[in-house]
């Protein structure tokens, strides 16, 4: 057997010599693992979506230890991942090996890899799932695989252009929603870096910024990116640092800052702006209605998967949820405590809350009401921020946290504006201002009007 292995060996090695190819190129691995080593330019993402099994498919891919290339490595045209084992499997051997804590890492000789048929560019590092789970604690409930894409920032951005907004827009708009893309994402690789366990600086979802790797990169994707290259956001006074430059799908009319939805400042965002560019925007304002019943479940859900919230609720709900019903809610929003009526009376918050329905802004905070159903003299009042209520409840439907409510018998409807959490660019607004002509600086200038736009220094 050993000897059959040798001549077919052979005999590929020397039809690759003869027939000059780039396939029958002698690669060697090894120096291909250590020239495409990661440098302060490459952003590593967190793929997405990937199911319990994956295949990962390329022109003689190569396989190597993520953190110990020099220990050598083996190459297939296809590589079998089997993530609840933790295993990766090569289908033409019948060979499996598992995957180290230090991940695996796979490249291609053209640079592009196939994972389960969708195409990335430059590596793929394949880590045990449990690597995710101090950042992520829906792991230990499934066996999705953890797969970091290691890919050239700039070639990154020229995915997310397609992701996250539309190369066909207006130029002068998808350039400055590049430079804010950019800067979110020099952003996060500072600061995730900060922490040495982490594996990856963003997400490919929403979480982050939404990247589905090449198939989405057009021409003119590719062309605007080249066109901003290396430029970012700064603070206007101060060192040239990336801003952690958010970004949204519409605000309705008018930007929040950072300190009033998450209670968290941030460098470069001094005061939110109008808006009367995304009026027309389909999300400009919505309706979303739902039955108390409904919104107790998305309670106990909310209870069941978030353990970084679900300690401020009390543990006489938590211990048992079904012994209460919910008996109302009340929003408390970003304007004064005590607000003014028609006939001039001073009224509280809480009891305008309940009947009128008014524009509070931005609500900040969604208080439940519970009664217990074996004593209906007990109470419970839990006070919850609203934005983490809008991630319990459905950020799809409730589509950002400016809106007013209403409750009718045992039901509530949440009337709102805008889509998104209202800070920094307002993408739908940037998308018009381009159609009107506004230059892709006044546009970034608008929406952070604390930055000035700073070069990256090679
Ligand atoms: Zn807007």
């Amino acid at each position: 057997m050993r000897w059959v292995k040798f001549w077919q060996g052979l005999l590929l090695f020397l039809l690759g010599v003869v027939s000059g190819n780039a396939v029958g190129l002698p690669l060697d691995p090894r120096r291909l693992a250590s020239e495409l080593k990661m440098n302060s330019q490459t952003i590593r993402v967190k793929l997405s979506g990937l199911g319990r099994v994956m295949t990962i498919k390329g022109e003689h891919l190569a396989l190597s230890l993520a953190k110990r290339p020099e220990l050598g490595n083996v190459q297939s045209e296809e590589w079998i991942i089997d993530c609840k084992r933790s295993l990766i499997y090569d289908p033409s051997t019948q060979k499996s090996r598992q995957i180290p804590r230090s991940g695996i890492l796979i490249e291609s000789l053209s640079g592009v890899l196939s994972l389960n048929e969708r195409s990335f560019r430059d590596q793929l590092v394949v880590y045990p799932k449990e690597l995710l789970s101090p950042y992520d604690e829906s792991v230990r409930t499934n066996s999705e695989c953890l797969v970091v894409n290691h890919i050239d920032l700039e070639r990154y951005l020229e995915s997310v252009v397609n992701g996250e907004f539309n190369s066909q827009w207006a130029e002068s708009a998808v350039e400055a929603q590049i430079i804010a893309a950019r800067t979110y994402a020099l952003f996060q690789m500072r600061e995730m870096r900060k922490d040495k366990g982490r594996v990856f600086d963003v997400e490919s979802t929403q979480k982050d910024q939404v990247y589905l790797g090449l198939d989405r990169v057009d021409s003119k994707a590719a062309e605007l990116v080249a066109k901003t290259k290396g430029l970012f956001l700064a603070p206007r006074f101060g060192k040239n640092e990336p801003i952690k430059a958010f970004y949204h799908s519409s605000c309705g009319g008018r930007t929040i800052t950072p300190e009033k939805v998450w209670g968290a400042s941030f460098k470069g965002f001094g005061k939110g702006v109008r808006c009367p560019f995304c009026y027309g925007s389909p999300s400009f304002s919505w309706d979303y209605r739902l039955s108390f019943h409904e919104l107790e479940k998305k309670i106990w859900n909310g209870l069941a998967k978030d353990s970084t919230n679900r300690k401020f609720w009390p543990a006489e709900y938590r211990a048992d949820p079904n012994r209460w019903y919910l008996k109302n809610v009340i929003a408390r929003g970003e304007t004064p405590k005590v607000i003014k009526m028609p006939m001039g009376a001073l009224i509280p918050e809480a009891q305008a809350a309940q009947g009128a329905e008014r524009d509070q802004g931005h609500i900040k905070e969604l208080q439940f009401e519970f009664v217990n159903r074996e004593n209906l003299d007990e109470t419970l009042k839990v006070k919850m921020d609203a934005y983490v209520a809008r991630n319990w409840i459905d950020p799809s439907k409730l589509k950002s946290t400016w809106y007013e409510i209403s409750t009718r018998g045992r039901s509530i409807a949440f009337r709102g504006k805008g889509s998104g959490h209202g800070v920094g660019m307002c993408q739908w607004g940037a998308k018009n201002m381009g159609e009107k002509g506004f230059t892709r600086d006044q546009i970034l200038l608008h929406y952070y009007p604390g930055v000035k736009i700073a070069r990256i220094s090679k």
